[in-house]
């Protein structure tokens, strides 16, 4: 038909980019290209057992091929040291180029080169690249835009938290076992990792607005003097040597409001990008990018649904940006020793006061109509809304709970679950996961 043949052009091949790609091949459409110029800058990223999954289900191969086994996370924080726990540490520079081998692997079209210009108009976009020197003009109907906090988005409202810089610096030391570690101090905090080739990276984060950071000239030995404070910095710089390389990057949290339109979508950190500290970047980036291969073959397939397509994927970005700016602001009142700093101050003030969870109220049970994924589109279906799940659940281990409610709405007591559960014929493991989530709103 004519919408496989319509041609979608993905700006940016970092995981958010890759993952809408393959997402969009999976649907069947064979016209995707994406492009993309590897990371200007090396960088190792912490990462848990989820992003591994995410990268799972979207079809990634080479790029799981390049994460490594957890390694030890040392801790210090609010004055306490610790080994809390273990994350991956993946070579940015490898785990992009397993990317875009993954994509050129599965039939992906993947010109490598430098975005330089995009001309928008309501018929389509036409994308101007530097590929090694030479210039390619691609025209697409739809257009992904997946070039993380480096995408241009003049026009755009957007929300953003406190200005925030990571200054990264490498060293090179012995070979040691892969670990990394995390330092609090009065105006910021430290990540350090080092890799098997016994290469380190530490990382300072700053305030911005607060002006504790000296003239360009001056920032290597700033560094380093907040580095010889620092008790988990040791082990990372003891008996090893500063490059002399520095790389400083913006990381502000920063939502886009408007990161969807008829004939573009923006993925990933193009959408919002969240405060390093929690170190969920690219599970969020995958979470806005699973999803949007349904939003754009909605857009493409049936365009008299666009508006709940729009709605849905603008409410999971928005509703996810939150939702990791609370758990930040909390994590960061774990600190308490530095309250009248403003590095902590503004911190653990934003983005407002309202808790990460809600509490469960059963009587705030509501059935509503709302837009889910279903079977690649999206649709509009009765799901359930609670404090905590404004976006609602539509289906409780493969059951839709929608009736669920309406029957304990109707009735008023738990009993009536009982014969809704007969009804629909649940199994016996069915039915007692629909008991224990009304149980968990507080129903008894
Ligand atoms: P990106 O990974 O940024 O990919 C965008 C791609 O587009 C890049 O390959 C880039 O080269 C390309 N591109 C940009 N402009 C152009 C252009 N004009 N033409 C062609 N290509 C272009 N996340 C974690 O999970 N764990 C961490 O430990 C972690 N640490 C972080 C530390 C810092 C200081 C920062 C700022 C972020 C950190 N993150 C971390 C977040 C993580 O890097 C991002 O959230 C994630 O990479 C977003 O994926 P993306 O695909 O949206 O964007």
């Amino acid at each position: 038909g004519t919408v496989e043949a319509t041609p979608i052009v993905v700006l940016g091949a970092g995981p958010a980019g890759g993952a809408v790609a393959l997402g969009l091949k999976q649907l069947g459409y064979t016209h995707v290209t994406v492009v993309g110029e590897p990371r200007p800058f090396s960088a190792l990223e912490g990462i848990s057992e989820r992003v591994v999954e995410g990268l799972r289900n979207a079809g990634f191969c080479h790029a799981l091929d390049k994460i490594p086994e957890p390694s030890a996370r040392f801790v210090t924080w609010n004055g306490v040291s610790s080994q809390a726990n273990t994350e991956r540490l993946i070579d940015r520079s490898a785990f992009d180029s397993a990317i875009l081998m993954d994509l050129a692997m599965q039939g992906i079209h993947v010109i490598q080169g430098r975005v330089k210009e995009v001309e928008t108009s309501s018929l389509g976009h036409r994308i101007s690249i530097d590929s090694s020197g030479q210039m390619i003009e691609v025209e697409a109907t739809f257009l992904v835009e997946a070039r993380g906090r480096a995408a241009p988005s003049a026009k755009q409202k957007r929300i953003r938290g406190a200005e925030t810089v990571s200054i990264l610096q490498y060293w090179q030391g012995e070979v040691e076992e892969r670990r990394s570690a995390v330092e609090s101090f009065p105006q910021g905090w430290a990540w350090m990792a080092m890799d098997e080739k016994g290469k380190r990276y530490l990382q300072l984060t700053f305030d911005v607005a607060s002006a504790v950071l000296p003239e360009k000239s001056r920032l290597p030995e700033f560094c380093l003097e907040k580095l010889n404070t620092l008790e988990q910095a040791r082990p990372f710089i003891e008996n090893a040597s500063y490059s002399g390389e520095m790389h400083a990057r913006t990381s502000t949290p920063i939502l886009c409001q408007e990161s969807i339109g008829d004939n573009w979508i923006r993925v990933g950190d193009a959408a919002m990008a969240v405060d390093p500290l929690s170190g969920n970047g690219i599970f969020q980036a995958l979470s806005s990018s699973l999803q949007a291969p349904a939003v754009i073959n909605t857009l493409l397939r049936e365009p008299e649904r666009a508006l709940l397509a729009q709605r849905f994927h603008q409410l999971r970005v928005t509703e996810l940006f939150f939702r990791f700016a609370r758990i930040g602001r909390d994590f960061y009142a774990t600190e308490k020793q530095w309250a009248d700093s403003s590095f902590w101050e503004t911190r653990i003030h934003w983005p407002d006061n309202q808790p990460i969870h809600m509490e469960p109220d059963i009587n705030k049970l509501q059935v509503k109509t709302l837009p889910v994924v279903n079977q690649g589109l999206i649709d509009a279906v009765e799901v359930v809304t609670s404090p905590d799940q404004p976006l609602g659940i539509w289906h409780l281990n493969g059951v839709p709970l929608a009736p669920f409610v309406q029957a304990y709405q109707s009735q008023g007591i738990i009993s009536a679950l009982r014969s809704q559960c007969r009804d629909m014929n649940l199994t016996p493991e069915q039915s007692r996961s629909i008991f224990q989530w009304f149980a968990a709103q507080g129903a008894d």
